[in-house]
């Protein structure tokens, strides 16, 4: 299987065009030691022909130009227009995560994956995503339940021979989605880790919300060959301390990399996958490539996720 990593920040991405965070001081005025990124976006393939996307970000557009396997090739018959995205496996209803389906509006065939309660918030909820489905066979919206597995196919049906299971992660519904919408929706489905599996059994991990970790996700990860996993926030606090005011981490559904309960801790005891941060946020200290704390992830083992890795799993 292959991965392609588009974007590795939180929403906003870093720089944040409202945030003058130190990070984003420091990265403006170039004096930072690190690397700007774009908002969280993850490519998997089989056969490096047939692209699935987890998510759909704000940055699609720039991240899919600076990616030549997602060029649209002349070699069909199907005239000029042709894309190597096949669709793509939607993990929340967050902005971050599904603003990048509005721009693959030009009526391209594409399968979209989502839970039902997703599927209902942004096609039900958000009119501007009827643009999606102005000709038969434009999105195919497929639904599926956590837990289950199921094969990620093309708008044709053609079978890409990966399979995906999502795990329940999170019960929080984006703070756009109706208390009333919200009342007719399954918790289980707000908020899911993606498990996607090649023909021959090695498996990625997609994992860029986690509130918190229990036995059985650190079951699921000892499974898998690459864990991509929630490198939001550094601290509980963070938010809080840069800001003045807003939420915790734990508030908005992000365990932090520090701390005792924190993932580095916590994730420790993991011998076979791969760890690498994604979704991480432009105020988290980690970026600092001069700084203690980016020192401290890598001498743990982890890796920090930047724009455009890819590899082989
Ligand atoms: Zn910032």
């Amino acid at each position: 299987m292959r991965v392609q990593i588009l974007g590795s920040a939180a929403g906003g991405a870093f720089p944040q065009w409202n945030c003058a965070c130190p990070n984003c001081r420091s990265l403006r005025s170039g004096t930072f030691h690190g690397k700007a990124r774009t908002q969280t976006q993850v490519a998997v393939s089989d056969d490096s022909r047939s692209w699935f996307l987890l998510g759909a970000s704000p940055d699609l557009r720039s991240q899919i130009e600076a990616t030549p396997e997602l060029h649209p090739r002349c070699e069909t018959n199907d005239g000029v227009r042709q894309s190597p995205i096949s669709g793509a496996v939607l993990a929340n209803a967050d902005i971050d995560h599904v603003l990048g389906l509005l721009l693959m509006r030009e009526l391209q065939p594409l399968r979209v994956y989502a839970t039902e309660s997703i599927r209902r918030i942004v096609t039900e909820d958000n009119s501007m995503f009827a643009m999606l489905q102005r000709v038969p066979n434009q999105v195919t919206w497929t639904d599926f339940a956590p837990g289950a597995a199921f094969p990620l196919l093309n708008a044709a049906g053609e079978d890409s021979d990966l399979r995906c299971r999502a795990l329940s992660l999170g019960t929080h519904y984006p703070a756009y989605v109706s208390l009333d919408r919200q009342s007719h929706l399954k918790p289980g489905e707000a908020s899911l880790g993606l498990l996607i599996e090649s023909p021959s059994g090695k498996r990625l991990a997609y994992m860029p919300a986690v509130p918190q970790i229990d036995d059985a996700l650190l079951k699921e990860f000892e499974s898998a060959d690459v864990l991509l996993f929630d490198g939001t926030f550094w601290s509980d606090d963070e938010l809080i301390r840069i800001q003045g005011s807003g939420q915790t981490a734990a508030q908005m559904g992000h365990v932090p990399v520090s701390s005792a309960a924190g993932s580095l801790s916590r994730l420790a005891q993991l011998r076979r996958p791969r760890r690498i941060y994604v979704h991480i946020n432009n105020t988290n200290p980690m970026l600092n490539e001069a700084g203690p704390e980016h020192r401290q992830v890598l001498e743990a083992g982890w890796e920090i996720a930047e724009d455009g890795w890819q590899f082989e799993i």
